[in-house]
């Protein structure tokens, strides 16, 4: 099977994203109180819970996804918020009014998220942030979809690849955010930002693989 997912499917994983984020918050905010203020846990809290409650009924995956973005742009604060909310918004666009999408389309939106990423925050791979794990989600969701895998096992490969890239901004000096303020003191902690992406997708694997 290769699978669809419509709106309902993706207002289900920001709700999931959204509970994992809150029950994960405390971890996220020390990963960021290591490199940085320690408020990225709770800023993505904030952001998530708004959108959450913008989540619109019987709406087609793009317009799902905008008025998240939208909601987390407003919310989330921090650094991490225009570029969470501009990779939802970028996803959404890039869905257009597809209802269902199907898994080259979840993979267009998957690179048009990371794509928009890169061009707000200027940040390439080994800047040590959410980058970090965003290529290498979009490399094996790619991968896997080129080889014949249906939606769930590409956003299943997408995970398994942002959990990767987040392991390996451990050793990474930041070169990018408040981190990079720490220099040489940013190496041996693994990223927030790359760390939050990597439950994100995890978030999206888990929810399109249950519904199956
Ligand atoms: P702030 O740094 O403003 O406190 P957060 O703590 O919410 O914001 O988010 C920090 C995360 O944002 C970092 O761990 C990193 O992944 C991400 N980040 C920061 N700056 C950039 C950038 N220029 N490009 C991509 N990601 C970035
Ligand atoms: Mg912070």
């Amino acid at each position: 099977m290769t699978g669809t997912a419509d709106g309902a499917d993706l207002a289900a994983w920001i709700r999931l994203a959204a509970e994992r984020v809150a029950a994960d918050a405390g971890r996220l905010t020390s990963l960021d109180a290591a490199i940085g203020d320690g408020d990225h846990g709770l800023n993505l809290d904030r952001g998530l819970a708004a959108a959450v409650a913008a989540l619109p009924d019987g709406a087609p995956p793009g317009k799902v996804l905008t008025a998240a973005g939208r909601a987390v742009v407003s919310k989330t604060g921090g650094a991490s918020g225009p570029l969470y909310g501009t990779a939802l918004r970028r996803a959404g666009k890039a869905f257009g009014d597809a209802d269902p999408i199907d898994a080259a389309a979840l993979g267009a939106g998957l690179r048009a998220a990371l794509d928009g990423v890169r061009e707000l925050g200027q940040a390439a791979g080994g800047d040590k942030t959410m980058v970090d794990a965003l290529i290498p989600a979009v490399a094996s969701y790619d991968a896997a979809l080129a080889a014949g895998t249906g939606l769930a096992g590409c956003a299943r490969a997408a995970a398994d690849g942002a959990a990767q890239g987040a392991d390996a901004t451990v050793p990474m000096q930041a070169r990018k955010g408040r981190a990079s303020y720490l220099g040489e003191r940013s190496i041996g902690h693994m990223d927030p930002g790359a760390a939050s992406t990597a439950l994100i997708l995890r978030a999206l694997a888990d929810t399109l693989t249950e519904r199956d």
